[in-house]
């Protein structure tokens, strides 16, 4: 049985569709894919070693080494063009995903790919904006807790109206608030625009606990001498500010 969170990046997979799973570990999700017949074929890359073998001797106890090609290899480097339908990439850093995700658009890398379904552990913001600007329609988003963790998983696919639909899906008039149309792009960028607009409590608990963290950070700035801490902290607690007149927006 899959994690909470691996099974909901699976079940954005469009069924059918021929999928890579980069940074793939143990391959618990293609093998899942392929077992659950969602599936019918998979390619699983990985950069290092240990989970590189990890990930063959997962597709070898499950029988599936016909069907999951494990490929060692920097990012989208593995695959060639055309053949995968779908790019999965799960548990690592937003900005992380986004160089693997620029390099590998460069390279062609994406060529024949019209789905990605992304969960960044942190760092969400940084997929957004490369989504933005390479014209990638974000469909949804959703958010789970799962071992006292929150992620996010984010479902994209390839679409001539992009640039159209996503300058809607980034207005963020639908909320109450007096701010100019770039903070509150920012803000939808760094929120989540499907999030915002189909709150949940674990949203809430996520930027609840980010308040915190910012409020402990003010804490410390404000034990320091040094003139520049005193321009960070404004800072800090205006990102306080504005994340809570936003969540009041929503509660
Ligand atoms: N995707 C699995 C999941 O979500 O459960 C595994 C996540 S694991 C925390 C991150 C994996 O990404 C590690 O196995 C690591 O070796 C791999 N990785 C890190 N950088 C990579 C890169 N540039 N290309 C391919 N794999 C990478």
């Amino acid at each position: 049985k899959l994690s909470r969170r691996l099974q909901r990046i699976a079940d954005y997979i469009t069924a059918g569709n021929r999928v890579a799973d980069i940074g793939s570990d143990h391959a618990l999700l293609p093998i899942y894919l392929l077992q659950s017949g969602r599936c019918p074929a998979a390619i699983a890359g990985e950069l290092n070693e240990g989970p590189y073998k990890a990930a063959r001797k997962g597709a070898a106890d499950a029988g599936l080494l016909q069907k999951l090609e494990v490929r060692r290899g920097d990012g989208l480097s593995v695959l060639q063009g055309g053949e995968a339908d779908s790019v999965t990439i799960a548990g690592m850093g937003g900005s992380l995903m986004s160089m693997i995700l620029e390099a590998g658009d460069k390279a062609g890398k994406l060529e024949g790919v019209t789905e990605l379904v992304l969960q960044p552990n942190v760092g969400e913001d940084d997929v957004r904006l490369w989504l933005l600007g390479k014209g990638w329609q974000l469909l949804d988003e959703s958010i789970l807790e799962e071992d006292g963790k929150i992620y996010e998983v984010l479902h994209a696919k390839r679409s001539a109206d992009a640039a159209k639909i996503n300058e809607q899906l980034y207005d963020g008039s639908f909320l109450p608030l007096e701010w100019d149309k770039g903070e509150l792009k920012g803000l939808l960028v760094r929120m989540g625009p499907h999030l915002l607009r189909k709150p949940t409590s674990v949203l809430l608990d996520k930027w609840k606990l980010e308040i915190e963290k910012l409020e402990r950070i003010c804490k410390q700035l404000s034990g320091s001498e040094l003139p520049e801490s005193a321009l960070k902290r404004a800072q800090f607690q205006g990102d306080i500010k504005r994340i809570e007149e936003v969540l009041q927006c929503l509660q």
